[in-house]
């Protein structure tokens, strides 16, 4: 089965949730068609001129990009310049693009985590914390028999306790009701009490979970009017954020930690703020510029901030405040998102039973040269 673009959103929003992206983001669908076929799909770090002919010139229908191609508000369209001429390309060519960025930042196995992973860091949390995800908890009367296919609805939106998928709870009891006139029940008959066999089936879900979660419950379940509860919790779900905090399986000093990163990112060359035999240990990172983390990191008692686009000013202020700072280049703290997409892409469009040929972008190359 081909999928559409419409289809590929939906996957990419299960491996990078939109909902996480920051306010100031504009991540999802640049431009294209939702329903049109998507069958081969290429993925780039930008949306560049480059990728964009690589795309066309590849058959593919989608481009997949962290960068946003529509960032800021367009207030004209002239052909003859870019964005006007990608745009255009893209259009004549029915190639759609999307974007996932911020929300690609935060997720779990995003490109923080990509990063984290090829530094070798271990305990791995995120580094700027955003809110605790509010949870809920679903209680739902089934008739015995009908339990693994409600389960099975229920689970595609909630059920997940840290690394554990699919949890529930339940217990068997009587469930009692009286068809009223009008009614067409699946067990009994109107004007009599009906002494139903029944399974109480408890879920955990996120708050923002519970409209989807309702709807495919009432989707599965047999009974014209399904009974369930609602009930808000006062535990808190996972943390999400930017960045991310960890330790090197061993301390290292700054100058070998810049040198497995150079050999692990495949760099000519980074920049380091710090005096090189410093011992390192916890790490912090954010992929892209996140020098901003700066202070954050500090406090945190990073011994190093690892991003990219430094400026002279993030320089000093780290030399102030006793942290070591590596800018390894934005282009290359965030290329590992291709290869990563792609991976989780394949695997996940194998996995809905789709057929879809996934391939990364090989023409875009770094701005930045060294000589
Ligand atoms: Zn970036």
């Amino acid at each position: 089965m081909r999928p559409r673009v419409s289809d590929i959103l939906e996957i990419i929003d299960g491996i990078a949730p939109f909902r996480l992206a920051e306010e100031w983001d504009n991540v999802g669908l640049q431009l294209g068609d939702p329903t049109a076929a998507a069958a081969r799909i290429m993925i780039s770090l930008d949306p560049c001129r480059e990728a964009v002919d690589e795309a066309v010139a590849s058959g593919c229908q989608l481009l997949l990009t962290h960068h946003p191609l529509i960032f800021k508000p367009i207030r004209s369209l002239n052909l003859q310049e870019q964005p006007g001429k990608i745009l255009a390309k893209a259009l004549r060519n029915n190639l759609s693009i999307a974007a996932l960025h911020t929300n690609y930042d935060i997720a779990d196995g995003g490109i923080n985590d990509l990063l984290a992973e090829r530094i070798g860091l271990t305990r791995v949390e995120p580094l700027a914390r955003h809110d605790s995800e509010e949870l809920v908890k679903l209680a739902v009367f089934v008739p015995k028999g009908h339990e693994e296919k409600v389960m099975e609805a229920l689970f595609r939106s909630s059920g997940r306790i840290g690394n554990y998928s699919e949890c529930s709870f339940q217990t068997e009891g009587v469930g009692t009701f009286r068809p009223l006139p009008g009614a067409e029940p699946f067990l009994g008959s109107p004007g009599r009490r009906e002494y139903a066999e029944e399974k109480r089936i408890e879920v955990l879900l996120r708050a923002e979970d519970v409209p989807a979660a309702c709807r495919a419950l009432v989707a599965a379940h047999p009974y014209e009017e399904p009974a369930f509860d609602l009930y808000p919790l006062l535990n808190k779900g996972s943390c999400r954020g930017l960045g991310r905090i960890g330790h090197l399986s061993a301390p290292l000093p700054l100058a070998q930690l810049a040198s497995r990163m150079k050999d692990a990112l495949r760099l000519v060359a980074l920049r380091v703020v710090g005096d090189g035999a410093r011992l390192t240990d916890k790490v912090a990172l954010c992929a892209g510029s996140g020098a901003s983390l700066l202070r954050h990191a500090h406090g945190l008692g990073a011994d190093v901030l690892v991003t990219g686009d430094v400026k002279y000013h993030d320089a000093r202020e780290a030399e102030m405040l006793g942290i070591a700072l590596v800018d390894i280049g934005h282009f290359a703290s965030e290329i590992p998102m291709v290869s990563g997409v792609c991976a989780r892409l394949r695997e996940e469009v194998t996995a809905k039973g789709f057929t879809a040929e996934i391939m990364a972008c090989e023409s875009e190359r770094d701005p930045f040269g060294y000589c």
